[in-house]
């Protein structure tokens, strides 16, 4: 028995084939929650929100971050019920074919059907594996880089053998006072081109680990570097470390749910089925074949998974929404938009 609100479909994972999923569920007047393991929404555009995204149709490139904001802001549209940081692992069903998401921090929402958008899993990020590191994360030991210039004039170390330690290496070369780079391994993990172009103008150890961080328990300003192979150490004074040792991603029990696998993804066929009544699943997560893993594969995923869901509850539904340029559910939200500067190609 459940005495909670039951909603029409539930999404689960919001990156952006779940917040995608939310908006275009709303379009089709479903009354829709969606569950996000992380404080957060954005899933794993987190991961480089840094960068520069030119390939999502109809868009002028611009940071990946700048993207989540609009992502986030379309997801409102049609207010969603929003579950931030409950990490959904288990589905039962009723008898009354109510679905029940149980999640890790023992909660359970009850859903007529469900879309599945777990991408990679939940992603964490690789931590620097020193007991005093966590001490400086919120002063100068970095995970991430959000703003360049906050690195002007510093002496910076950055660890990390991949695209993005090499990325941001090169784009703080000229703007530091200095840049070291430590990789365990004399071999990079990114694009050869850049990789060259680093070696040539950032001092670059290898194959050297980070050691011992020596700090005043706010700053870090030295850390001792060791060489792998023959023990040597090195210490260095530092302003800033960025540490760049990836993700791992958090696999999700949903797998274990009844649903079939394939290569560890979630098979689906081109409606966004699963081999469970009920459950759909869109994104990075989901498989078939053609199956477009880029941002724009998962809006078009979730679209047709919403679209399936839909018919599931209804089965008299149209099998999609009526077009938004002549949908009546936006004529009060478009007079708004056209009182405000957001139409007209003028964005912000
Ligand atoms: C380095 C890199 C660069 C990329 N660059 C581009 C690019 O330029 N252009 C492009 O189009 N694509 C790019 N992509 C691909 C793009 O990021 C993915 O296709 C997209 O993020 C997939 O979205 P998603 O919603 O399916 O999954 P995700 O973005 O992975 O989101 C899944 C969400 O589900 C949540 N979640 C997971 N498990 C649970 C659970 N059990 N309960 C609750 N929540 C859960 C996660 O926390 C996460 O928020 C890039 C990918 C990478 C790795």
């Amino acid at each position: 028995m459940h005495n909670q609100d039951i909603f029409d479909v539930t999404i689960i994972g919001g990156g952006p084939a779940g917040m995608y999923a939310a908006f275009y569920a709303g379009m089709r007047e479903m009354k829709v929650k969606l569950i996000e393991g992380k404080d957060q929404l954005g899933g794993f555009l987190h991961t480089y929100s840094d960068k520069t995204i030119w390939d999502v149709g109809g868009l002028p490139p611009m940071k990946c971050a700048k993207l989540i904001d609009w992502l986030v802001q379309q997801a409102g549209t049609f207010e969603p019920n929003l579950v931030l940081g409950q990490s959904v692992d288990a589905l039962t069903r009723q008898d009354d074919g109510v679905i029940g998401l149980h999640t890790l921090t023992g909660e359970v929402h009850y859903t007529r059907s469900v879309i599945v958008a777990i991408g990679r899993g939940i992603a964490e990020v690789q931590k620097l594996e020193l007991d005093s590191a966590h001490h400086y994360e919120r002063s100068n030991l970095h995970y991430t880089v959000q703003n360049l210039n906050y690195f002007a004039g510093k002496k910076v170390l950055i660890s990390g053998g991949g695209n993005s330690a090499v990325d941001w290496a090169l784009e703080l070369a000229d703007l530091a006072d200095r840049v070291s780079v430590v990789h365990r391994q004399d071999a990079f993990r990114a694009m050869e081109h850049n990789v060259k172009q680093m070696k040539s103008r950032v001092k670059v150890f290898t194959p050297f680990k980070i050691d011992r961080l020596y700090g005043n328990g706010e700053r870090i300003n030295q850390v001792a570097i060791s060489n792998l192979e023959t023990g040597e150490d090195i210490d260095l004074e530092v302003d800033e470390i960025i540490i760049s040792h990836g993700y791992s991603s958090q696999a999700s029990n949903l797998a274990r749910c009844g649903l079939v696998m394939e290569e560890g993804m979630i098979a689906m066929n081109q409606l966004g089925e699963t081999n469970v009544p009920g459950i759909f699943t869109a994104g990075d997560c989901a498989i078939r074949e053609g199956k477009v893993r880029l941002i724009a594969g998962a809006f078009n995923d979730a679209i047709v998974a919403v679209n399936s869901a839909k018919t599931y509850i209804e089965p008299t539904a149209a099998g999609m929404a009526y077009v938004s340029s002549h949908n009546e559910l936006f004529k009060e939200k478009n007079r708004d938009l056209e009182k405000s500067d957001s139409l007209n190609g003028k964005m912000k």
